[in-house]
């Protein structure tokens, strides 16, 4: 059985990902950080179905739980092949001139500190220089990191963007060692995200200026995430996969 790590799996689009992947077969561990509930719930709907699954708290702002995440992996599930860092955040809407220098440290160490560590943790155990099969890493991005999120989050709009040189980067650093790295930059889609904004009906009020007319939904993004994640991707790494409606 594949082992898939989704950080962020208890709710939104990481949490469509681990039933989606769980449905393909593979043993998913759930990240969260505070919402136990919501993520053993997750675990019980793909456990009802059949599948296998593991839920891990873990927060991402700190290097010592994500190397708890990463050896409670190795012993419950087994050896892992694929690592989506999925798990992000973003602050209420504010300009640059209102934010704190703790908001823009705290969004760095969520959304581009903590995918960096657990990239490093995947490397380590799928890398063929360190005695690994190789694997898969995907990285989830914003639509946002090339539009920029001027007047609501440059904060958050310049960690993805981060994110987006790092796939860059890491796919070519590790290419020939048999890891594959790529990124899925999601548009609008409904998840809980924007009400921990203060803009619960961001996906309603942004229809009109996206192509498709609508926001999409978590299932939308898992599908893209999941075909980078397999073979059927064998030969894509560092490659960016937009799915936000056309903006
Ligand atoms: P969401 O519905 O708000 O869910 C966030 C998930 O991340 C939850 O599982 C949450 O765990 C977890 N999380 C938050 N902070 C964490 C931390 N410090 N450590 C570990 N886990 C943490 O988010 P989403 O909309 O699905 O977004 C998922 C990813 O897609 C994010 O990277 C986001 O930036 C990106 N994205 C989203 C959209 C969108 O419109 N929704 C668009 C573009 C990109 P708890 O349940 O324990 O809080």
């Amino acid at each position: 059985m594949s082992v898939m790590i989704i950080t962020g799996a208890s709710r939104g689009i990481g949490a469509a990902t681990a039933k989606l992947a769980a449905a393909r077969g593979y043993a998913v561990a759930i990240n969260y950080v505070s919402n136990r509930e919501a993520a053993e719930q997750v675990v019980s709907d793909i456990e009802s179905a059949g599948g296998r699954a593991l839920a891990v708290q873990a927060d991402m702002a700190h290097e010592a739980d994500i190397v708890r995440l990463f050896e409670t992996v190795d012993r419950e599930l087994g050896t892992l092949d694929v690592l989506v860092n999925n798990a992000g955040v973003i602050d209420r809407i504010a300009r640059l001139d209102e934010m704190s220098a703790e908001r823009i440290e705290r969004m760095m160490r969520i959304n581009i500190t903590g995918p960096f560590l657990c990239a490093r943790e995947a490397v380590k155990r799928m890398s063929t220089r360190h005695g690994g099969k190789g694997g898969a890493i995907v990285n989830i991005s914003s639509a946002a990191a090339h539009r920029g999120g001027a007047g609501e989050y440059v904060d958050y709009a310049a960690s993805k963007g981060a994110i987006d040189t790092f796939t860059e980067g890491l796919a070519k650093e590790v290419a020939a060692e048999g890891i594959r790295v790529n990124t899925v930059r999601p548009g609008v889609v409904h998840t809980e995200i924007h009400a921990s904004g203060g803009n619960p009906d961001k996906p309603e009020k942004s229809s009109q200026a996206i192509p498709m007319g609508r926001a999409g939904e978590p299932d939308e993004i898992a599908h893209g995430i999941l075909w980078l994640a397999g073979g059927e991707a064998s030969f894509a790494t560092g490659a960016c996969l937009d799915i936000d409606g056309g903006v």
